[in-house]
């Protein structure tokens, strides 16, 4: 049966309906037997678990939130529950979730034609095709919403695509590319669906990441790729539709920071009633139950924060500063929750065998990506001002 979570210490779980709780034990129990056991050997070594692609979409949770592909009908709320099964086990699986079907097939999904719905979604969510979501650039972080480099000219019924992206996950292996690009005709933003096998695209792995080592980022470059109208994003013609995008995948991202904050807490509780010193368990002393009741306060405030901004996507009135602020406020949370549980493993707080550190160096992948504090600040500051303060 599904038991809530201990850090789900006000039950926002009880809200979810039995068939969304049916899903989550399913999920968990193949994340448990599969997954959970071989986290720290592949973070080590910076291999991503590929069976990890078949394993989720067989569940059905590549294809959740798109009417083509999910299972059943569901709300942003309980996906977000979702992120919080995927990501207490680790970061890196539950970002390999956020490209494919937040940021891959979210762009499909909110900038595509029917056409293109149909043919790239069902693939996506049966995992036979991977995707992967190119906006960042060398040269262009913060400031992709002007400041992109790469270009899109049209030739005919193609377009050629010039440039190189950075960081982009999911990129060693997927199969094909949104690529987001400046049309050199009307220096608009625009995105693309580029297969991987394309000629003139490449992709080389980025080495030596201390966080979410994992997911394999790379960077890219792009030399005269040729990509036919047809998989132009039909409705991708300015920043603001990429930032469509954007809104959904931050709220993700804030259960994504919550749940890192739980996989900490909950191998730190674990901890503090095993370890003895001083001739009882560390959890018997108040100093380390501080640290415990502290990190269960930001998990709930972040928790709750969470829920409202996805009863909001349901309802179809979250603007863009409320994904803003919960991705701001939660990551903050999550690098202080992360950090205290860090100290209640003393020394072995810093070994991948007793997981805690894996969840504190994941925690500062998510809390520069999809926009970093400093950036979804600004949002939050443009919406109370109504002055932009970006540049
Ligand atoms: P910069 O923009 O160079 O910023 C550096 C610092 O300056 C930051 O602290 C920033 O907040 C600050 N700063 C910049 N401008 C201002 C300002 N106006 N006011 C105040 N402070 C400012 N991108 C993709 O497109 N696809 C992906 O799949 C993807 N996955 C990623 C995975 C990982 C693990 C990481 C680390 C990044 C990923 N990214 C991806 C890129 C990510 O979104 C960027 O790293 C992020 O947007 C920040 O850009 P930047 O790294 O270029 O930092």
């Amino acid at each position: 049966s599904f038991d809530s979570l201990a850090a789900d210490f006000y039950g926002f779980e009880n809200t979810l309906t039995d068939e969304e709780k049916g899903f989550l034990l399913r999920l968990r129990e193949y994340l448990d037997s599969e997954i959970r056991p071989i986290v720290n050997d592949h973070w080590n070594r910076a291999e991503f678990p590929t069976q990890l692609i078949r394993g989720l979409a067989d569940l059905g949770v590549a294809g959740l939130a798109w009417e083509e592909t999910r299972p059943f009908e569901n709300s942003a709320v309980f996906r977000g529950w979702v992120a919080i099964e995927l990501g207490r086990v680790d970061a890196s699986v539950s970002t390999y979730i956020g490209v494919q079907n937040g940021l891959a097939m979210g762009s499909i999904a909110a900038c595509g034609s029917a056409e293109q719905r149909a043919d790239w979604l069902p693939r996506m969510a049966s995992g036979e095709v991977v995707g992967a979501f190119g906006l960042t650039e060398p040269l262009s972080g913060s400031d992709s919403a002007q400041g992109l480099r790469t270009t899109a000219r049209r030739d005919g019924d193609n377009w050629i695509l010039n440039g190189s992206k950075r960081w982009i996950g999911n990129a060693t292996f997927s199969d094909i590319t949104i690529i987001w690009a400046k049309d050199e005709a009307d220096n608009q933003v625009k995105g693309f669906i580029v297969p991987t096998s394309t000629a003139g695209y490449s992709a080389t792995k980025i080495e030596n990441k201390q966080s979410l080592r994992m997911v394999q980022n790379a960077d890219i470059t792009l030399d005269n790729v040729v990509v036919p109208d047809a998989l132009k994003l039909a409705d991708a013609n300015s920043f603001k539709d990429t930032a469509r995008v954007l809104r959904a995948t931050r709220a993700d991202v804030a259960w994504g920071a919550v749940a890192t904050s739980i996989g900490a807490y909950e191998a730190a509780v674990k901890y503090a009633g095993e370890r003895v010193q001083f001739g009882k368990t560390i959890g018997s002393h108040q100093l380390v139950q501080d640290l415990l009741a502290k990190s269960l306060g930001n998990i709930t405030a972040s928790l709750a924060l969470c829920m409202r901004v996805s009863q909001m996507q349901d309802e179809g009135i979250q603007r863009d500063e409320h994904s803003a602020l919960a991705k701001a406020f939660t990551t903050s949370r999550m690098r202080e929750t992360v950090a205290w549980c860090r100290e209640i493993f003393g020394g072995n707080g810093i070994v991948t065998d007793y997981d805690v550190i894996r969840f504190f160096m994941d925690a500062e992948a998510l809390y520069s990506y999809e926009g970093t504090r400093e950036m979804n600040t600004l949002i939050v500051g443009r919406a109370i001002t109504g002055t932009a303060a970006f540049v």
